[in-house]
């Protein structure tokens, strides 16, 4: 089968790889029909990560049901379904209570928790940029799409991460009814943070982020765009709510925010633009990414950085009482839901697409991804026919 392999530092190459296989009776195989690439891909991409050249990538996936392990129940060849970026057993201490992300028995790592498709550090399974996929615990891990599910795939394949994810921040933000949310970050999962918190009937969103194409498309959705190299956010949010700063906030950036002016990496930048931000005893949900090493930030940011400490304004965030969730979403403490949205035609979350592409075109895709090169919001493989080649 063809898949998009990593082979170093920003290359990745499409090639031939050994098929996917059941390896054990509760796996299932999916064909891959639709596979997005993430900003999360790029951290790989880029060679920042322990990522084993040769492995294929791709966590967000979505696609049909070619074969069922013998121990399977429930999922059954020709079904559509979307997998969850986490890779979770069910039945492990953390998985009981919901919290697939930090699974216990799908990451070999025993001081480690968590499990990924294609992703550094989260276990050896292999990516979905591919035209299979092994999914292990198929009766778990896989969700059900209806009749629309081709007829949606755009909307449904970002249940697998993002749209889970964004709403996964407002969620410890604690966004409600009413509130006034600023967001840091308009890639695609700020993009989805800022849609959950509109979605959750939010008063008024801001989302921050300095590339005018992402801030049209937070603006289409109904948020007030702030520039950063234009604007301070905090100064914007503080002036708008006199002087108190946003009830909640959420950042969907990561250990890699820069600059907007000169460019260099700064890892406490978004995170300390949120402390000012947000209004005493204000909550904080943290879904970008942020490593506990990250050996390639010493040159881009320094030695602390490069150790995984990022220096933040504790003492401001303390004194106002602030309160910060952080990690990885639980896709599936979310996910269903949020299907049924898509599925009531009450979410869109495809608006965020802007190129849909055949596998071979991955290494362009990655390129101009990672370039962030204008217009490049989110890119959709369609590893199995159905791309249409062409920018939507
Ligand atoms: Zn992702
Ligand atoms: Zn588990």
């Amino acid at each position: 089968m063809k898949a998009a392999v990593y082979e170093g530092p920003r290359t990745v190459t499409v090639k031939d790889v050994p098929d996917a296989k059941i390896e054990h009776p509760c796996d299932i195989i999916v064909k891959i029909t639709t596979t997005n690439i993430c900003g999360s891909d790029l951290h790989m991409y880029e060679g920042r990560t322990s990522f084993e050249s040769g492995r294929t990538l791709g966590h967000e996936n979505m696609g049909q049901v070619v074969e069922v392990g013998s121990a399977v129940r429930k999922v059954q060849v020709g079904d559509y379904v979307v997998l969850p970026f986490n890779i979770a057993c069910g039945f492990c201490k953390q998985c009981e209570q919901g919290l697939t992300n930090y699974c216990l028995t799908m990451q070999p790592e025993p001081a480690l928790a968590g499990a990924a498709y294609g992703f550094a550090d989260m276990g050896p399974y292999q990516g979905g940029q591919a035209e299979l996929l092994r999914v292990p615990y198929g009766d778990f891990n896989a969700l059900r799409l209806g009749e629309d599910a081709v007829e949606r795939q755009t909307d449904y394949v970002m249940l697998a991460d993002i749209f889970p994810t964004g709403y996964h921040a407002t969620e410890m933000a604690h966004v409600k009814p009413g509130d006034q949310t600023i967001v840091f970050g308009a890639g695609p999962v700020g993009l989805m943070a800022t849609y959950s918190a509109l979605l959750k009937g939010a008063g008024r969103v801001w989302t921050a982020d300095h590339q005018p194409d992402r801030l049209r498309k937070a603006e289409e959705i109904g948020a007030i765009p702030i520039n950063t190299s234009e604007q301070n956010p905090a100064e914007v949010v503080k002036e708008a709510t006199l002087g108190l700063g946003a009830d909640n906030g959420c950042e969907c950036v990561g250990y890699q925010a820069h600059d907007p002016q000169d460019h260099h990496e700064d890892a406490s930048l978004t995170l300390n633009g949120l402390i000012d931000s947000v209004r005493f005893t204000g909550d904080i949900g943290v879904v970008g990414v942020f490593l506990p090493e990250d050996p390639g930030g010493a040159e881009a940011q320094g030695e602390l950085e490069a150790q995984g400490k990022v220096p933040i304004d504790f003492g401001m965030m303390w004194f106002k009482g602030q309160r910060m969730g952080t990690g990885q979403a639980p896709v599936k403490k979310y996910n269903r839901a949020l299907r049924d949205l898509i599925a009531g035609g009450k979410a869109k979350p495809s608006f965020v697409v802007s190129h849909e592409l055949s596998l071979d075109e991955a290494p362009t895709a990655y390129e101009h991804f990672d370039a962030r090169d204008e217009g490049w919001t989110k890119v959709v493989l369609h590893p199995n026919g159905h791309g249409n080649g062409h920018k939507r």
